[in-house]
């Protein structure tokens, strides 16, 4: 019997489905290929790179291209089939998927939905008086970009930031940049080469010495933080142990961070507020009211009671975290995808076969945590299902093969008919799944990963900057 002995050529009988193939998508692949195992990696974008390339601020250019090289190296491999431009969930049911017949589906699809701001009724004005930190991280990414068809968005002076995290940081950074760089086309010309990696660097002041400004000239009101903690309760530094004293400690360096990016940037902070109601006029949205909070040494917040006061902006930005969007037919509690089992090996509850990696299920936004909970979950995954109960699990797949080939057949074939006018191959799963995927592959033009890759790198604002600076010395 063929299952007796694993070898090579039988270990390729699991086919693995990665939904995401950014940081721990990618690493999942790259493991499960290193033993052997196929694997589809599906990403809804043309490029595998999820939040490095739309979340993480481009001015961490150099921290992105390795990355993403490294998932270049991971993910151009024979076992491994990339599929762009295919969003689980809109363009293909994941029940459909998990009917494929996979071995194992796993989830890697990252936290791109924004928590929602708590003030009823304020969603009305999302996209006009108000922006979510994924689509404003998505637009700075990319607006440099001569083919940019995402929306816009146009940084008011005065903008308002709820948030707290290392993000709302980067928020604050990317709204007082863009303000300073209007102010000073406003000022010098509109051709006046204003470089953002320069000015993130120096710090807003220092920058401006090369025009001879100071940053008081540029007339700007700023924008303003507002966090419902103090600043030493900012999530801004990990206490190193959980006692009192590291506490302390970490608490210390948050308040220090927090003041040294308001020195470099020039932005306000309001802390002990958050919002929870909202000023129009004319169906517009015109200011918020916020909640007074005194904070306990514990860091539990007890609102101030009757005191509320109105902050008065044309603009408010949510930057209060992301969650995982939901695919249908995936369980949640909540806003989180709801597993069972180990609590390190994230199964997803009413599956055998299906686990979640990354941003998807730590609540941890770092690379170092996707890539290091990607590894880990796929090498227990490789253990305790792909490889040491080999022949138990390699039964369990047949049978499961024959009851999915029965149960589903008719309607795999049907949608195959409907989606690509072929009957469905009758030579095995693992050949119709390499089929399903190659046909997916050439629906989009992709013919090779490197080629894939290269013909949809987007132009770099490094260049454009560094290409206009050039024509202004020449
Ligand atoms: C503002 C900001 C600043 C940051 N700064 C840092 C930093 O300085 N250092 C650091 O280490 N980390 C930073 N991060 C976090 C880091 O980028 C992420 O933690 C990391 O990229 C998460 O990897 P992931 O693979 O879990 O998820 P993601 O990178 O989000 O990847 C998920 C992938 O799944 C795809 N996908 C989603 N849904 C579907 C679907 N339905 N069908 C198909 N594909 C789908 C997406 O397109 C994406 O490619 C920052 C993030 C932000 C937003």
């Amino acid at each position: 019997m063929w299952k007796k002995n694993l070898n090579h050529s039988q270990k390729k009988s699991h086919y693995v489905a990665i939904i995401g193939g950014s940081v721990s998508g990618s690493e999942a692949a790259a493991m499960l290929a290193n033993q052997g195992v196929r694997a589809v990696v599906i990403d809804q974008n043309a490029l595998p790179y999820g939040k490095l390339e739309d979340g993480l601020p481009k001015w961490h250019h150099n921290l992105r291209d390795k990355q993403e090289a490294e998932i270049d190296k991971k993910l151009d491999q024979a076992l491994i089939r990339f599929i762009p431009n295919l969003k689980i969930g809109r363009d293909f049911a994941f029940k459909d998927l998990a009917d494929l017949g996979f071995t194992a589906v796993i989830l890697a699809n990252g936290a791109w939905k924004d928590r929602p701001l708590p003030v009823p009724g304020i969603d009305q004005f999302k996209d006009k008086q108000l922006i979510y930190q994924n689509d404003l991280l998505k637009w700075y990414n990319h607006y440099h970009e001569p083919d940019y068809k995402g929306k816009r968005y146009d940084i008011k002076d005065g903008a308002v930031v709820i948030g707290g995290g290392l993000a709302s940081l980067d928020v604050m950074k990317i709204v007082m940049m863009e303000l300073v760089e209007k102010a000073l086309k406003e000022k010098l010309g509109k051709d006046i080469v204003v470089d953002q990696f320069a000015m993130e660097k120096k710090g807003i002041d220092k920058y401006l010495e090369q025009f001879g400004l100071k940053y008081e000239d540029l007339g700007l009101k700023g924008a303003t933080l507002i966090y419902r903690r103090q600043a030493k309760h900012m999530p801004l530094k990990q206490p190193q142990g959980g006692t009192q004293e590291a506490r302390e400690k970490a608490q210390i360096v948050s308040q220090r961070i927090l003041d040294n990016y308001k020195k470099k940037f020039h932005f306000h902070f309001i802390p002990e507020a958050t919002p929870v109601g909202y000023i129009e006029k004319d169906g517009k949205l015109e200011g918020l009211i916020l909640q007074k909070f005194r904070t306990l040494e514990d860091g539990k917040l007890v609102p101030i009671e009757r005191e509320t006061f109105p902050i008065y902006t044309e603009q408010v930005i949510s930057s209060i975290g992301s969650i995982p969007e939901k695919i249908e037919g995936i369980p949640y509690d909540g806003d989180r995808i709801k597993t069972e089992g180990q609590d390190d090996i994230s199964r997803i509850s009413g599956f055998n076969n299906v686990f979640a990696i990354g941003n998807a299920v730590t609540g941890k936004g770092n690379i170092k945590t996707a890539k290091e909970h990607g590894s880990m979950v796929t090498q227990k995954l490789l253990d305790e299902y792909l490889k040491k109960d080999t022949q138990a699990f390699d039964l369990e797949l047949e049978a499961y093969n024959e009851e999915v080939r029965k149960k589903t057949d008719n309607r795999v074939a049907k949608i195959f008919k409907e989606l690509f006018n072929k009957e469905l191959p009758d030579d095995g799963i693992v050949d119709h799944i390499w089929e399903v995927s190659k046909d997916y592959q050439d629906r989009v033009g992709f013919k090779d990963y490197k080629s894939w890759i290269a013909d949809h790198k987007p132009v770099r604002y490094e260049k454009i900057i560094a290409d206009k600076l050039k024509e202004v010395k020449s």
